[in-house]
């Protein structure tokens, strides 16, 4: 062991025997200091031994029907490569190992490529579940790890780490650049307060212990990310979180936001747009707003509601005070179908005041967005709807005031720092229907403040929803005449499918949807839609479904944001089960939006308890909380979905009460002061603060 020379804001590059081409791999996956190499950790460890001879393999280690899948370990060594191309160009690449005891057979499809990386003579560990094949079992496209030609005792202590491979750098060449590197660092300072770490080890103690876990490691904490060691991580990476939330917060709050005076006769004008009466949290929720736009202070607030509950006039409402005092408002949206919805629905309410009303598209022809952006720079218009792409251009402004962001927590911060550096410090407040915990929403989104529009405006009928096998799919067409005869439309919707995919099981995409469809309903008019088709052709589609003069909406979930059609009051999802359980509420948020009752029928062999919940559930926040106990993770909370940051190793739903925890102590923290030396480690922890925000 070497004496430590490096601390772990070091770059990797420093270590020894990390050439050029392997920092510039550490590099493209965004690992530049020994920091970020030592927190990517092994993402499984494997006991020597459960390590199987080949000559035991059997139907004993493949998986039964409704059983979780058992994974089976081998080492071998390659004796044959394969390559299989059949009749309809599909690659089959066959590998066959032994070792003293016998073979086994390793099947990897459509990854021609593969073939290079297995040389006959040469080790392999294959980690996979095991599948009866038409001539014995075998692996299909399992995880593998070259082990080379070597015949070193594979396994030098009981438990090995994995690690996914970066490129040319394998789990053996990481476990050895990881052993440099922690014998390179020396302790760093501990900046997690004592409670936090009470009973833990510190970090470099943690570090070691998950890389290079003790013969006597609790295996399954390891594997579930639950020992201690991997607890103290949690605890810090949550901390630095918040205390560089904190601080962001404390610099918006002493800044001078632009104030907007209120009058009775704004007031007045405000009242005469509404075309409805509010209901009592669309009402609270606006004041929230309006009260942060007179303060003073610069807004930043999360509008949370469900699919429905009508945040859209609360935005307009709050853009309106802008506008109608002499600034300017933006509405950010993710998709440019949204924003021409949003647009018609700004017409209705501004009425013979639409000039003040500018959108501003992607697909806009040069001269068209040539003027919009001229009428944005001269403050002819002063509402401003676009897709978020544009905005990332950055448009000059005469004077922007508030910026809203419609279902897009991630397109935020960033885009906020950097018109700050411009010089424009606007209102921002972000709308949400993603159904998230208030405790859990509170911790993540510390810097915001939060109001909520806990009840959909009155007379919507609840959705009625229907749960399918494949071949009860005629009652959903029965469904969808139904609600034809009544004048009102439909919703079909299939999951987006590369014809590429290579499962077994036979689905229906969008096209052959769309062929069935025309059969079922020879009199209907079908149109479909999908998220790779011209943005002119979906608009024009999606305006004739909205003008009703077509019936049937074939579609991927382009249509699952925001999408207000109140005509349209049944929804047929075909292979639910692909669909997270937040999608398929958004979708089903897309009917029942009138005065007439909602049909939402979901088709799948596979009625899983996912699917019942949503039968069971109408409210969002009843789904998300359902979903946390079936604790199917990256599913509703989805981070896509959610726009909940990523952390390496901690799990923002899961460790909420910490995360809890470590917010209150940041902010009191945060109040005390922060030092020198703990700006520099949250910057170390988290790269996407900026130096302006924790400074
Ligand atoms: P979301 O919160 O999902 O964005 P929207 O803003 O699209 O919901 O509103 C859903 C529907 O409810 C729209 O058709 C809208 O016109 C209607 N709506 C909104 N507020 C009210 C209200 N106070 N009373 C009656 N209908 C309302
Ligand atoms: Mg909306």
């Amino acid at each position: 062991m070497s004496f430590p020379r490096f601390s772990l804001a070091s770059l990797v590059s420093t270590l020894r025997g990390l050439g050029a081409p392997r920092a510039a791999v550490l590099q493209e996956h965004e690992i530049t200091t020994l920091r970020d190499l030592l927190w990517q950790l092994p993402f499984r460890y494997l006991d020597r031994g459960s390590l199987v001879e080949l000559g035991s393999l059997g139907p004993q280690h493949c998986s039964m029907p409704g059983t979780v899948r058992p994974l089976v370990t081998i080492v071998g060594t390659i004796r044959q490569v394969k390559s299989i191309r059949t009749r309809f160009k599909f690659h089959i690449l066959e590998i066959v190992l032994s070792d003293d005891t016998g073979t086994a057979k390793v099947m990897f499809y459509n990854q021609p490529y593969l073939a290079k990386s297995f040389k006959e003579g040469e080790r392999v560990l294959i980690f996979g579940p095991l599948t009866q094949g038409k001539y014995g079992v075998e692996f299909r496209v399992p995880h593998y790890e070259l082990l080379g030609a070597s015949t070193d005792e594979l396994f030098v202590q009981r438990i090995l780490p994995v690690y996914r491979r970066l490129g040319p750098i394998t789990s053996k060449i990481r476990s050895k650049l990881i052993q440099d590197a922690l014998d390179a660092v020396h302790p760093p300072e501990d900046h997690l307060p004592p409670p936090l770490r009470r009973g833990l080890p510190d970090e470099l103690q943690a570090l070691r212990l998950l890389h290079q876990p003790p013969d006597d490691s609790d295996l399954e904490a390891l594997n579930e990310g639950q020992s201690l060691a991997h607890q103290r991580l949690i605890a810090q990476e949550l901390y630095s979180f918040s205390l560089g939330v904190a601080s962001r917060k404390e610099k918006r709050l002493r800044r001078k936001g632009q104030a907007v005076v209120t009058s009775d006769q704004l007031r007045e004008q405000l009242r005469s747009y509404l075309p409805f009466t509010l209901t009592p949290s669309q009402r609270r929720s606006f004041k929230e707003i309006a009260d942060d736009l007179r303060s003073g202070k610069v807004m930043n607030r999360l509008l949370q509601g469900d699919v429905g509950s009508g945040k859209t006039l609360v935005a307009f409402l709050a853009m309106a005070m802008v506008a109608e005092t002499g600034g300017q408002a933006a509405l950010l949206v993710p998709t440019e179908v949204l924003a021409r919805q949003h647009v018609a629905t700004f017409r209705k309410l501004l009425g013979e005041r639409s000039n003040a009303l500018q959108v501003l598209l992607g697909g806009m022809k040069a001269a068209e967005k040539k003027e919009a952006l001229l009428r944005i720079q001269s403050g002819e218009a002063r509402y401003i709807i676009g897709t978020h792409a544009i905005f990332q251009e950055m448009v000059k402004f005469h004077a922007l005031q508030l910026v809203v962001v419609d279902e897009q927590h991630r397109f935020g911060v960033r885009q906020r720092e950097a018109m700050k550096e411009k010089g424009i410090d606007p209102h921002w407040l972000v709308m949400s229907a993603t159904p998230i915990p208030r405790s859990l929403a509170m911790a993540i989104w510390g810097d915001h403040d939060h109001s909520t529009i806990e009840e959909l405006p009155p007379g919507r009928q609840p959705v009625q929803s229907f749960f399918f096998n494949r071949n009860q799919a005629e009652q959903a067409w029965a469904g969808i005449d139904g609600q034809l005869m009544k004048g009102q439309q439909a919703y079909v919707v299939s999951p987006a499918i590369d014809p590429q995919d290579e499962s077994k099981v036979v689905l229906r995409d969008i096209q052959t949807m769309e062929l069935l469809l025309r059969k079922r309903f020879p009199k209907a008019t079908i149109a479909s839609v999908h998220g790779k088709m011209k943005s002119e052709d979906m608009t024009d589609r999606m305006k004739r479904f909205v003008s009703g003069e077509t019936h049937i909406l074939v579609a991927t979930t382009v249509i699952e944001v925001g999408v207000d059609v109140p005509n349209a009051t049944i929804m047929v999802v075909d292979h639910a089960e692909r669909f997270g359980l937040s999608q398929l509420h958004q979708l089903r948020g897309r009917i029942g939006r009138g005065e007439h009752a909602g049909v939402f029928i979901m088709i799948s062999d596979q009625e899983s308890e996912r699917l019942k919940a949503l039968l069971a559930l109408q409210d969002g926040f009843a789904i998300a909380k359902k979903d946390l106990e079936l604790r199917q993770s990256g599913d509703f909370f989805g981070t896509k979905q959610s726009g909940l940051p990523t952390f390496i190793v901690a799990d923002a739903s899961r460790d909420v009460e910490i995360l809890t925890e470590c917010k209150r102590r940041a902010e009191v923290h945060v109040q005390e002061g922060l030092k020198a030396q703990e700006r520099l480690w949250i910057r170390l922890e988290h790269k996407n603060f900026t130096l302006a925000e924790i400074s």
